[in-house]
């Protein structure tokens, strides 16, 4: 992946923005990275059958000219039949949530076998399963077992609510570097973050592209705590909630966002496609 930096005016394609402090309106930089489109299927798919025919509307639908990662995260169960039958390379897996060691653990997916029957990645610590009780020190340690098992770890984290005094940042910042207590410099690389406010998802509508625009600075700010200036602003940066495809332009245009992950509009492969269409062939 090569990553450049030159000064640019809101592009609406992989912008980021340079790290000021105090600054309503920073001075954005191209982020020349390939988006990333995930569709998270949550437990809303009840059979092979229906997961199968999802798929192949899906694969059918996205652009010929495919310039983003696709990624779809089926329920467990349905990786492996969707995974064994399809030997293209346009759309990658990923487990919506592993587990960090193998034994005695009912119900839960080790990171290897994820690994085994076709998921590239892994999404960790979503709201919902933070809603269960995932801890951000559980979520770490699913992080470590995912870069060990060589999946891609997509982390999950975002505020419950907003307050004016903006207090709620300090909880998402310590969140954040918590969830990422076992990443080192060198394994940031291979970590992508999926900035999801837990009051937008499932949501009428999303936050506007500007407010998402000025929590990724925050959040490339938090990062540049613990490491580098440089590989903080490389760090890829989804946005999830509430995202459909009547939304998905204002926010791309002005969210300096490096992709989606998206709950119900990926569930609806016209919805799925036309989001990834707008943002991958601009
Ligand atoms: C989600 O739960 O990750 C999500 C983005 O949901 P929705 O798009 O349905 O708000």
């Amino acid at each position: 992946m090569s990553f450049c930096l030159v000064g640019c005016r809101y592009s609406g394609r992989g912008c980021f923005t340079k790290l000021k402090a105090n600054t309503s309106d920073p001075e954005p930089f191209i982020y020349m990275a390939k988006p990333m489109i995930a569709g998270n299927w949550k437990s809303y798919v009840t059979s092979t059958k229906e997961a199968k025919k999802l798929f192949k509307d899906i694969e059918k639908g996205l652009p010929r000219q495919l310039k983003a990662d696709v990624v779809l995260f089926p329920p467990s169960l349905l990786l492996h039949p969707l995974a064994r039958n399809y030997s293209g390379k346009r759309i990658s897996f990923g487990a919506q949530d592993i587990f960090f060691e193998s034994g005695a653990h009912t119900g839960e997916t080790p990171a290897l076998l994820a690994k085994d029957v076709g998921a590239r990645y892994a999404l960790i610590g979503h709201a919902e399963k933070r809603a269960q009780g995932e801890t951000d020190e559980t979520v770490a340690k699913k992080v470590g077992a995912a870069l060990d098992a060589k999946l891609t770890p997509v982390v999950a984290f975002g505020e419950s609510s907003r307050d004016k005094n903006g207090e709620y940042l300090e909880d998402l910042a310590r969140s954040i570097l918590e969830s990422l207590a076992l990443v080192d410099v060198l394994s940031l690389k291979k970590v992508i973050l999926a900035y999801e406010p837990v009051w937008a998802i499932g949501a009428p509508l999303p936050p506007t592209g500007r407010t998402i625009r000025h929590t990724m600075i925050f959040i490339r700010k938090t990062l540049a705590q613990k490491f580098k200036r440089e590989d903080a602003l490389k760090v890829r940066i989804l946005y999830g909630g509430a995202v459909n495809e009547e939304s998905a332009l204002e926010i791309i245009q002005n969210g300096e966002t490096g992709g989606f992950l998206l709950g119900r509009a990926s569930i609806h492969a016209d919805s799925f496609t036309s989001i990834v269409s707008q943002w991958a062939t601009k």
